[in-house]
């Protein structure tokens, strides 16, 4: 039987609000999937005018989770993930990755949207060794006490932290720099922390912000040293917070970049 989310029965569809857009369901849509709605496609379409490419955005956004994956699972050794803010599935998810490198990898997805559990369990919980949950990581006390991230999770060995174009969700007076904290304390040396989020670039993301907060009321676009502070405490590693398409590429990157390009930056960091 499949694990429930925090001991209650299934999520029932009741449980998703399809009143208002939800960022998973946004994001989904900005994707290109099908598990979004017109309530959801409304604000894609708002964004997309906005910023043309916010398509390419998402998957600069999925492909630099993808190589940060197989960067820790394959060279810096890291074999059991939790995947926080971790969204619908789609193509490579988490434990695809890393299973690709490991195949007894472990990965605890969280997300505040049940439709992630409800749609997501087919997929993120396709063996025994990963498992979704519903929780609120500005929680990190129970997300971390959670059943399913402690059956996953050994906590004496290092994990990869993984905080992907989640933290702009965050505003200010909800302290993400403590958050990142929490969850890096509960970790060994040897840990890893991955983080993506959008940058002020200018304009153009302000747009995005702008709409953002208007219709999902999160968006917090900061600067590229508020973002490379949240890593402050560890060691970054190379090279450094930049432009998504720029985190260890796999193949040559035209420069200059464009706007869509430089929207969101990313980097990783070690435990010491
Ligand atoms: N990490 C994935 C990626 O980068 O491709 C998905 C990112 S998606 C833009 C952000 C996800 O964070 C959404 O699925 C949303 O439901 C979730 N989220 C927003 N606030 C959250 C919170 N406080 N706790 C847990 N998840 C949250």
């Amino acid at each position: 039987m499949v694990e429930q989310d925090g001991g209650s029965a299934d999520v029932q569809s009741a449980d998703i609000d399809l009143s208002r857009p939800s960022i998973a369901r946004v994001y989904d849509a900005v994707l290109g999937g099908k598990d979004n709605y017109e309530v959801d496609r409304v604000v894609a379409d708002q964004v997309r005018l906005d910023m043309p490419h916010i398509s390419d955005v998402g998957w600069f956004n999925r492909a630099v989770l993808g190589r940060g994956v197989r960067f820790l699972a394959e060279q810096a050794g890291i074999d059991q993930f939790i995947d926080l803010g971790a969204g619908l599935p789609t193509l490579e998810n988490t434990h695809q990755v890393a299973q690709r490198y490991n195949p007894d990898a472990r990965v605890v997805y969280v997300d505040i949207d049940p439709i992630v559990l409800a749609h997501g369990r087919a997929l993120l919980e396709e063996n025994e060794n990963t498992a979704v949950v519903t929780a609120d990581l500005r929680e990190p006390e129970k997300v971390l006490a959670h059943p399913s991230v402690r059956r996953l999770i050994d906590f004496s060995r290092p994990v990869g932290v993984l905080l992907v174009g989640i933290l702009h969700h965050l505003h200010d007076d909800e302290g993400p720099k403590a958050i990142v904290d929490a969850y890096m304390d509960a970790v060994p040396a040897g840990s890893h922390l991955m983080i993506t989020a959008f940058c002020d670039t200018g304009p153009e993301a302000r747009a995005v912000q702008e709409t953002m907060l208007e219709f999902l009321g999160t968006g917090r676009f900061r600067t590229l040293e508020e973002i490379t502070a949240y890593f402050d405490g560890y060691e970054l590693l190379e090279p450094g917070v930049v432009a998504l398409p720029m985190w260890r590429p796999d193949g040559p990157v035209g420069t200059p970049l464009s706007i869509a390009q430089r929207l969101m930056v990313g980097g990783v960091a070690r435990k010491g």
